[in-house]
């Protein structure tokens, strides 16, 4: 008789099944409190988690909401951005970071990102500003990304804006829980905003989001906002605002996760450390800058022959993933907005990036198999 091979079981391109499993009874409890407890918008358990958020990343203030993109677009409405406005974004990004600025008419310029780290290359800002000059928009504000879980080199992009009256809004969507110099995300900019969407590193079950910022007033501003613009008095609307209110149960779900992720990311480095060793002979492998951690949403690593890669990995029930493989500025959207030159490194990126498998509980013997594919089609 012939014995046929079993196949390996697939892998999960993001396990959130064996988180489930760990926080399993706790976020059920957290769940049926929220429910049993009756107070569904605005409950104790948001302003519990908004305490803790500002908490964990040395924030002033936490203000949550309904998801990372309004997250990004509740600042840009308390900051007043508008028609005539320049609003700089990179274009290696998810879509979210320049739909918002499209919002309120306001016009969002690509930048270019560094070929090594993926986030925004400062030189390319500097060209950008000058682009808008000369188109007569006006520079307002730029929203640096945190791609992939790394902080961008905000020390070299905090000084353009300064030069050019810039106020800074970081895209952290990907990079909550990451340092950068010292400081945590969350505490660099005028603002910074993240996502809970289920596949981010602090993912609830569902959509949601959070605004962080030292700026009293800003963060007053968002509070009104994200309830339609109410007042002092709730029946006395003191601003044009919306409805962008994170749930109960979601941030009741968010305070269970939270406790376990500073371990989270430790795991998460400790398979990126892995990756590192495993391939950085046979691909680039993510860089991170001097003083930079990453939480490691994404890893990512650049090869030649992706599509080749990606097939003989699906072939051994491996998932991959590109992010992204069209920049903002080539997309049908988009493609009229003004860009800083050809924006040639995020052109190649987008033909050569290809992540990984990553999650906390990415077991070395799984992660042994992920490495064994990846260099076979490779070497
Ligand atoms: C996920 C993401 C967003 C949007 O977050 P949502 O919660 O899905 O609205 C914005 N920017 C970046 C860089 C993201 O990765």
């Amino acid at each position: 008789m012939t014995q046929i091979a079993a196949k390996p079981a697939p892998v999960d391109f993001i396990d959130l099944k064996a988180q489930r499993a760990r926080l399993g009874d706790r976020i059920d409890r957290a769940v049926l409190g929220a429910v049993n407890c009756g107070r569904f918008i605005m409950g104790p358990e948001v302003v519990e988690l908004e305490t803790r958020l500002a908490a964990f990343c040395g924030a002033g203030q936490a203000v949550t909401c309904g998801n990372g993109t309004d997250a990004l677009a509740l600042v840009l409405r308390a900051k007043g951005i508008g028609p005539g406005d320049a609003v700089f974004v990179p274009t290696f990004t998810f879509c979210a970071t320049a739909e918002v600025v499209t919002w309120f008419g306001a016009t969002p310029v690509f930048v270019d990102v560094r070929a090594d780290t993926c986030n925004m290359d400062p030189a390319s800002l500097e060209a950008a500003v000058a682009v808008a000059r000369r188109l007569d928009l006006r520079p307002k504000a730029v929203v640096p990304v945190d791609l992939f879980g790394q902080p961008a080199d905000y020390d070299a992009l905090a000084p353009i804006a300064a030069a050019h009256g810039l106020w800074m809004l970081c895209d952290a969507a990907q990079s909550f829980g990451a340092g950068y110099r010292g400081r945590k995300v969350g505490q660099i900019g005028l603002a910074t905003t993240t996502s809970f969407f289920p596949a981010k590193p602090l993912g609830c079950y569902g959509d949601g989001g959070a605004v962080f910022t030292d700026d009293p007033e800003l963060a007053a501003a968002l509070k009104s906002l994200r309830v339609h613009g109410q007042g002092a008095d709730k029946y006395d609307n003191v601003r044009l605002g919306v409805n962008s209110r994170l749930d109960t149960i979601q941030a009741a779900i968010l305070l269970e996760k939270l406790a376990i992720f500073p371990e989270e990311i430790a795991a998460r480095q400790r398979v990126a450390d892995r990756y590192n060793a495993a391939l950085a002979d046979v691909a680039v492998v993510p860089r991170l800058i001097d003083g930079a951690g990453s939480v490691w949403a994404q890893y990512t690593i650049q090869v030649e022959n992706r599509a080749g890669l990606a097939a003989a990995l699906k072939e051994e029930g491996i998932p991959t993933a590109v992010y992204y493989p069209i920049p903002l500025h080539r997309q049908t959207a988009y493609a009229h907005f003004p860009a800083a030159g050809a924006l040639e490194v995020a052109d190649r990126l987008a033909a050569t990036v290809i992540s990984l498998p990553m999650h906390p509980y990415l077991d070395a013997a799984t992660q042994d198999r992920i490495v064994a594919a990846v260099r076979g089609a490779l070497g």
